[in-house]
């Protein structure tokens, strides 16, 4: 019997009986494993209402008892984490350790949340004119909801609900379809924390169920992730419909590789980025550019490693890594393998060809690749691929390099290899991406710094988690408060001034 996933409205799953749903898939057996529920925008509403009703009580509940919540919900991820995994296993199709690092990043933002109380504080002035004092404080925003991706179906919601709860709003979360299973987990693991009905709810489904989110007048703000054309569309609808909006779209992330560099500490660290999670990570680096004169040796390297990756099922502990997430994404990753020798490149390593160990001959199965002699011309450079295929470019100077990051439309991810410190500081400084790594590739920041890009990256004006997360999630005020004193008495109609 196949799973069947519906949405979490007011504190339970819905009971209502769907008039549209989409097939959910095992990767690694290309077989239809159960079908989700898809929203309308009588689901939305519904949501929408419960979290409105919730919304009351949960912005005035004191800040000792929202942390308290907090760390129980932790404590029940902590517990359930395998649970989680697995579920982002069997139809993400990551391997396990994989799901279980998603999992623990995400808990490092639940954990950030815990500390609520300090990040809430605001400043008090004494005396700003004789007598009076000013403080400032922040609010929550009220109903906010998440639109997520495929490739993190844990760990990019808890980049957004921990903090907006932590903060008195109250949350409708709209998962990707294609692996919506983790966010009911989570649903009834904040039931088991203690949060009260309809501050936490979750609505499944596709475009019908954003636009109706986009439009909804009783949705103040949303927060989106996912690829850089509909982070546009949600960005623009949003805002137009008065909402606060933080969209964070594709990437085409760079490692640049200095001469000077260690070459197989480079190439351990391409080949971990490059092929992690299938290549499936917003933060995957797909862009390796070689300054010369060390291309050839970088790509030897590269390729010798990329021979040994173990491609098989997820569940399968041998594995390194597992398949891609459907059958048309896998089809669409391996047309750049074409697209890109038509326009000139090289396949150094071909991927389709690769063996995939103890997997169905159905699964979405792609193996790693590796294109050289990329020009910035080629549609495998221009567009984000979004699979395991690394692109390889050759660049004369340290200048060449930096002008071909600064001159990608995205700006999410960078990561510079050199034992050069005084070229390393100048590109941290140079670079005009969000996130940059320096002999680290994958510079995903930790939950108490805040995580974005620049550019066709991120639309909007806040980054994820950290205190930009608060910010997002709170409106400031400040107040001017005055205790009646008799000497101040009496009518002044000037604009007030400090006296
Ligand atoms: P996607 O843009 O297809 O989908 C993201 C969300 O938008 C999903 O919930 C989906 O249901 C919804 N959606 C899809 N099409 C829509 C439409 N036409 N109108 C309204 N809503 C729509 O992204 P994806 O394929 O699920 O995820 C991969 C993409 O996400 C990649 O581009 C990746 O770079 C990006 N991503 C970015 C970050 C980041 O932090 N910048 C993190 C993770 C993933």
């Amino acid at each position: 019997m196949t799973k069947h996933v519906t949405h979490w409205i007011g504190g339970k799953p819905w009971d209502g009986a769907a008039g549209r749903h989409g097939d959910i898939y095992d990767p690694a057996t290309g077989q239809v494993s159960g079908r989700v529920d898809f929203a309308t925008p009588a689901e939305v509403d519904a949501a929408v209402a419960a979290a409105k009703d919730a919304l009351r009580d949960w912005r005035r509940i004191s800040l000792a008892k929202r942390a308290s919540v907090l760390f129980e919900f932790r404590e029940l991820v902590k517990a359930n984490a395998k649970n989680l995994a697995q579920l982002i296993t069997e139809e993400h199709g990551k391997v396990a350790s994989d799901a279980a690092g998603e999992v623990a990043r995400g808990l490092e933002v639940v954990e950030f949340a815990c500390g609520i109380p300090h990040l809430l504080k605001g400043g008090f002035s004494e005396n700003v004119s004789t007598g009076v004092d000013s403080y400032s404080i922040r609010q929550p925003v009220g109903v906010v909801a998440g639109i997520t991706p495929f490739n993190f179906p844990a760990m990019v919601p808890m980049w957004m609900f921990p903090l907006a709860i932590a903060c008195g709003n109250t949350f409708i979360l709209k998962p990707s379809e294609k692996d919506p299973s983790a966010s009911l987990l989570l649903a009834s693991l904040w039931a088991e924390a203690g949060l009260p009905d309809g501050v936490f709810n979750v609505v499944q489904g596709d475009k019908v169920a954003v636009d109706a989110i986009l439009a909804h007048p009783g949705i103040k703000a949303v927060s989106f992730v996912g690829s850089t054309p509909i982070a546009r569309y949600v960005y623009e609808n949003g805002t137009a419909h008065g909402k606060r909006v933080q969209a964070l779209g594709g990437a085409k992330n760079h490692m640049v590789v200095l001469p000077d560099a260690d070459l197989d500490l480079a190439a351990d660290a391409a080949v971990s980025a490059g092929f992690g999670s299938a290549g499936e990570r917003c933060m995957a680096v797909s862009a390796l550019v070689a300054v010369d004169p060390i291309g050839d040796d970088l790509v030897s390297r590269i390729s010798e490693r990329v021979a040994g990756l173990r491609v098989g099922p997820g569940t399968d502990d041998r594995s390194e890594m597992g398949p891609l997430v459907t059958g048309p994404h896998r089809d669409k990753v391996a047309s750049y393998l074409d697209s890109g020798v038509r326009e000139g490149a090289t396949l150094a390593v071909d991927g389709r060809v690769h063996p995939v160990i103890g997997g169905s001959s159905e699964g979405f199965w792609l193996g790693p690749s590796v294109l050289d002699h990329v020009t910035p011309a080629m549609s495998c450079y221009t567009d984000e691929i979004f699979g395991p295929v690394l692109s390889v470019l050759r660049a004369r100077t340290y200048e060449a390099a930096v002008d071909l990051v600064n001159n990608s439309p995205y700006g999410n991810g960078v990561a510079i290899f050199t034992n050069d410190g005084g070229a390393a500081r100048r590109f941290v400084s140079e670079a005009e991406i969000g996130m940059v790594g320096v002999n680290v590739p994958i510079p995903v920041p930790m939950a108490y710094y805040s995580f974005g890009g620049w550019k066709a990256s991120l639309f909007g004006d806040t980054h994820v988690h950290g205190t930009e997360g608060v910010h997002f999630y709170t409106r400031g005020k400040a107040v001017t408060s005055r205790w009646l004193d008799p000497s101040h008495g009496g009518i002044n109609l000037g604009f007030p001034v400090n006296t």
